[in-house]
């Protein structure tokens, strides 16, 4: 079973790869032959392809263990079903003579899989490292498999951008994003595992403010805006989940709503001002100390930052902006919590913010001897409507619990007018078979 198992992950890999190598490539010299045969392994793949996927529904009923994997899995394999991803292969080897070093590198790792599929220790290596990556984004799939091969032994290149970068990345994702960070005491040791954060910090990395020398693809990382190409409708092609995440955000809040029971307690203090334009937004970072309790279950608040308009819409309706105060557990669990921005008079809290908030995209600006209270910046009421969702920026990441506040707050037309995005909320996505709690 484990072989059958192994060789589905193998096809998945490889229309992965190929898509990856598609998006990615560069036109640097590679061997001819190495490329030949990766197309006669993707054909053989291809042709398997029927065959696996019996063999995978079969896996998803005999292997309880492995089934959230397998129904992960599954939104891979629908990319290769429709042929999807095999055609973003066959197109990058007919159109592309040469890849990358790098990218071959990349796709060895895969070609190294199959021949080391019987050694357990591999495999149980790029299961950990599959269950430790999202897979949302198509190169974590790479990355995933060449540090397996790397721990389990094998002499595996492993591509810059899939190493760790040092502890001055946040292990979340964009909204997550904390950016660089003078006390990186909370980004987590444990994030050797390819995690998603290099496509978050796509611009980040760009800046070169975190970015180590040489690491050059780093700084090739795929970018995304709010318009235009790049735009909300086309994160899809760069970031899986984006386009193919079934509970996704934000969302039309519309009843009918399921009543809940669950409380949510913000205990915020006071703590030093560090304030980012990260190119989408404006962001603060915050200090440890700063909890949201769901259910008596303490998240830490990490960050927080806007949106104009709101991302979320209630009854169809937008509000001139949207405050996300983002969170998370000792497990690494993300929530949101959002603060619906009403024009009216003008709000104190944002009026100190935007004092010190950078009009250009820059690193973090720590300023001196002001201190802020995210406090500030929540109504009185804390009654919410909730939902399970996801980043509402690439690599749109799962499993984020969003609490949006039924009693917005003020903030003045100038204030909004103030604000360095005219546009920066992801139009809302469909629920699928969630449902909206009210409390
Ligand atoms: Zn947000």
């Amino acid at each position: 079973m484990k072989r059958i198992i192994f060789e589905i992950l193998l096809v998945l890999g490889l229309g992965g790869a190929g898509a990856f190598g598609f998006v990615t490539f560069q036109k640097e010299k590679a061997s001819t032959t190495q490329l030949a045969q990766l197309t006669e392994q993707t054909e053989g793949s291809g042709k398997k392809l029927e065959e696996l996927t019996a063999e995978l529904e079969k896996a998803q009923k005999e292997v309880p263990p492995l089934q959230s994997k397998a129904l992960q899995l599954e939104a891979l394999r629908e990319a290769l079903v429709n042929g999807e991803a095999l055609r973003d292969l066959e197109a990058a080897y007919k159109k592309e003579k040469t890849l990358s070093p790098e990218r071959l590198a990349g796709l060895g790792a895969l070609r190294l899989l199959t021949k080391g599929g019987d050694d357990p220790a591999t495999v149980e290596a790029f299961q950990k490292a599959l269950n430790a990556s999202d897979w949302g984004s198509r190169r974590n799939l790479i990355c995933a498999s060449q540090k397996a091969l790397a721990s389990a032994g094998q002499d595996v290149k492993v591509l810059s951008e899939c190493l760790p970068t040092g502890v001055s990345k946040m292990p979340l994702a964009d909204e997550g994003k904390a950016v660089k960070s003078e006390k990186p005491v909370k980004v987590e040791k444990s994030d050797k595992d390819s995690h998603a954060d290099k496509d978050a910090h796509g611009d980040q990395a760009k800046d070169g403010e975190d970015s180590k020398p040489g690491e050059k693809d780093a700084k090739k990382a795929p970018h995304w805006d709010y318009e235009g190409e790049m735009g909300p409708e086309n994160w899809g092609k760069e970031f899986a989940m984006c386009g193919r995440g079934r509970s996704q955000s934000p969302v039309d809040i519309r009843t009918p709503f399921e009543k809940t029971k669950a409380s949510v307690v913000a205990a915020y203090q006071n703590g030093p001002l560090r304030i980012i334009n990260n190119g989408h937004t404006i962001q603060v970072n915050v200090a440890e100390g700063s909890k949201l309790r769901v259910d008596s279950l303490p998240y830490d608040l990490v960050q927080f930052h806007f949106h104009r308009p709101s991302e979320e819409l209630v009854d169809g309706k937008p509000q001139a902006m949207v405050v996300h105060f983002v969170h998370k557990n000792k497990e690494g669990k993300l929530a949101v919590l959002g603060v619906l921005l009403k024009e009216g008079n003008e709000n104190p809290g944002i009026k100190q913010l935007w004092e010190h908030a950078p009009k250009k995209k820059g690193p973090e600006v720590a300023v001196d001897g002001v201190k802020f209270n995210p406090a500030n910046l929540l109504p009185r009421e804390m009654e919410f409507w909730s939902y399970d969702g996801s980043l509402t920026t690439p690599p749109c990441t799962e499993g984020v619990k969003f609490f949006i506040l039924k009693t917005p707050v003020n903030i003045s037309r100038e204030q909004v007018e103030q604000f360095p995005f005219k546009k920066n909320a992801r139009p809302v996505q469909p629920l699928n078979n969630r449902q909206i709690s009210a409390s």
